[in-house]
């Protein structure tokens, strides 16, 4: 695979991060990761538009224009031929050659994209539908700020894993936050979809952002508000959102099985809705 460090597209043996990267001692990076269908990107701009956000908050400086990111996204799309997969992106604040907390002066930046190829449309999971678990949140306060310190979401999934399930759903003050990567929805009786509102608990999804405007549009009602585990144990349906999963139904929480276990029509509509418009736009 040929990769994207600094400027320089190279075979992914050949790229080498420092052992003073402060993304690799401070988890001080931020990331995005982008769907590609038909070989093409989807929705980037909201994901560049996040990581110009997400870089604002951090004071991290873009050492390249996002219109330009966009060309090395697709360079790579090209050299890789991806037809459906993903970019992976992450931007750390590089090093001065030591470990200190406070920033450094005179630190370059890292960039690095990578490709990712994957069948999304066709995909076992959106058919069957998830199993989740909930579990305590335990991460920092400003999740709507895309960092790769992940090891909380991956904990979260791994516990999930061991105890059988394919995901977890994280609490918080006995709400549902979000998926460990990805956003969570309920629909209720009346066919109202529930989903918590954007605030510093969450990461505002790309994709999340996507389905409230078709929502608007096809007339589906939502309402943006936190909702329990009880909740969503006993909604008619579940389901998640992200980037790389688009929409998946959620079949199963804890050990309540949702509605007769098999993926609600709501989840599957805004599945088939949501591809429409990425194929759209991508061919
Ligand atoms: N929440 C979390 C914690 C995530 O990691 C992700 C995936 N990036 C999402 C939500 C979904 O965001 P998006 O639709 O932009 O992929």
């Amino acid at each position: 695979r040929i990769v994207y460090i600094n400027g320089e597209y190279i075979n992914e043996h050949d790229a080498k991060v420092s052992i003073f990267d402060r993304g690799f001692l401070f988890a001080d990076a931020v990331y995005e990761v982008t769907a590609v269908i038909n070989g093409k990107l989807v929705d980037n701009e909201g994901h560049m538009a996040r990581l110009t956000r997400s870089c604002h908050e951090l004071q991290l400086t873009l050492p390249i224009k996002v219109e330009e990111i966009a060309r090395i996204q697709n360079e790579l799309i090209r050299l890789n031929q991806i037809t459906e997969g993903g970019v992976y992106l992450q931007l750390t604040r590089g090093s001065d050659g030591d470990r200190e907390f406070g920033f450094p002066e005179d630190a370059q930046p890292t960039l690095v994209m990578f490709t990712q190829s994957r069948s999304l449309l066709d995909s076992q999971k959106a058919k069957e539908g998830l199993k989740v678990m909930t579990i305590e949140d335990i991460r920092w306060h400003r999740r709507d700020i895309k960092t790769t310190q992940l090891l909380a979401s991956a904990l979260a999934k791994q516990a999930a894993h061991d105890q059988g399930f394919d995901d977890a759903w994280l609490t918080e003050n006995g709400y549902i936050t979000e998926g460990s990567s990805n956003n969570a929805y309920i629909v209720t009786a009346d066919d109202t979809v529930v989903t918590r509102p954007l605030s510093n608990d969450i990461l505002h999804g790309i994709t999340r952002a996507a389905l409230m405007k078709l929502a608007e549009e096809k007339q589906i009602k939502v309402e943006e508000r936190l909702f329990t585990p009880e909740e969503a144990m006993s909604a008619k349906e579940a389901f998640i959102s992200s980037a790389t999963t688009f929409v998946y139904p959620v079949v199963k929480i804890n050990d309540k099985v949702i509605s007769d276990g098999k993926p609600g029509p709501m989840a599957n509509r805004l599945r088939d809705i949501y591809i429409e418009l990425a194929v759209k736009q991508t061919s």
